[in-house]
């Protein structure tokens, strides 16, 4: 398949009068698959009401068919067509967080949607994001589009439109670049379709943040608490955001860390270090990457999906990580290192002193 590349990087006003965005949102109509930027990572867009449309983002991403997808919408009103209920809480939340990296899951319409894009749930999901190229393309469109991360399944999600390409080029129908991502990792999704609201997947928007709004407690999903693999929700069960090289969590000092990098190497490995900006001159590898600083977890976020793919350039046998305090987005990047890593850790035993 020939992918066609438009770029809307440098225009920053007014999207929609562009002649790249019609051209994509003309693809969308004609149900062909179209990657786009959102604040978060790129996305890979198809018709959501459309079954032809959607099946081919699982193609083309080789994504397994009972792993749902988002469903993007540019305004209010696109929500009442698609959902069988608002709740009051839900409401509140609209207010607060939309446009913006919040997921909600509601009660679906039965019967408008291409029941691919739910996996045959009574549930759907739903976001507003508040990239102008994202809302652009969905109004220019004038449908909702069904989006998950533009990456093949498995690696981690694409925050330059290059990403995209590494991984899709050839197998979608269109590329629409709007340079880097902010965010950098995907939306938080929350369930309030149960007694209490559930956090099913950290992301930008802390749990604090919504129990400020929601005057309420709000769960966290008993997978994520966990150092198992226990899926709740579809898809939760996957490997995700992971480079080619086995990557382990390392907590511990410094000394040790680099002690388990020499060894390896002893053995004859590449080794591959994601490091901090602290402390990325202490450490000797064959690769050791700066990711940003611990005093700016937001920086962190926003590098994390590049750093991993950067060690997929290099020629590493295994990756060594470091661990990040789980506060505010740091629940969110610890949670994609832990998937990235298939949940392995080495833990530097306690010395007694
Ligand atoms: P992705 O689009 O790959 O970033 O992932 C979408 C996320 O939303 C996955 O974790 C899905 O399991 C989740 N999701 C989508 N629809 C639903 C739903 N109806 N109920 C629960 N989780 C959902
Ligand atoms: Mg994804």
């Amino acid at each position: 398949m020939n992918t066609t590349h438009w770029s809307v990087e440098n225009n920053v006003d007014n999207f929609e009068d562009y002649p790249q965005v019609a051209e994509a949102a003309q693809y969308i109509r004609d149900n062909q698959i179209v990657a786009f930027p959102t604040e978060t990572v790129y996305g890979l867009g198809a018709n959501a009401y459309s079954d032809e449309a959607v099946a081919q983002i699982f193609a083309a991403k080789g994504r397994p068919s009972d792993n749902p997808l988002i469903v993007h919408i540019a305004e209010y009103q696109q929500l009442e067509k698609l959902v069988a209920g608002i709740s009051k809480q839900v409401k509140l939340l609209i207010t607060a967080f939309w446009p913006g990296p919040l997921t909600l899951i509601f009660p679906k319409k039965s019967g408008v949607l291409s029941d691919l894009v739910t996996a045959g749930l009574d549930t759907v999901a739903i976001r507003m994001p508040s990239h102008p190229v994202a809302l652009a393309l969905i109004r220019t469109s004038g449908l909702p589009i069904a989006a998950p991360s533009a990456n093949r399944s498995g690696k981690p999600s694409p925050t330059t439109a290059k990403h995209v390409e590494q991984d899709l080029d050839g197998r979608i129908a269109g590329i629409l670049d709007g340079g880097a991502t902010g965010v950098g990792l995907e939306s938080t999704v929350l369930d309030c379709t149960g007694p209490f609201p559930v956090i099913l997947r950290p992301g930008g928007i802390t749990k604090e943040e919504l129990e400020r709004v929601v005057k309420d407690k709000i769960e966290v999903a008993s997978h994520l608490l966990e150092k198992t693999d226990v899926p709740r929700a579809p898809g939760m069960k996957y490997k995700h955001y992971s480079p080619s090289a086995p990557l382990y969590l390392v907590d511990g000092e410094v000394g040790w860390i680099q002690s388990l990098i020499d060894e390896k190497r002893k053995q004859g490995f590449k080794v591959g270090m994601l490091a901090s900006t602290e402390t990325q001159s202490k450490y000797k590898a064959d690769l050791v990457l700066d990711v940003g600083s611990r005093n700016n977890l937001d920086h962190v976020a926003h590098q994390l999906y590049h750093t991993l793919r950067e060690f997929d350039q290099s020629n590493v046998d295994l990756i060594y990580s470091e661990i990040f305090p789980q506060s505010d987005v740091g629940v969110a990047i610890m949670n994609r290192l832990e998937k990235a890593a298939g949940h392995h850790w080495v833990i530097q035993e306690k010395q007694d002193s």
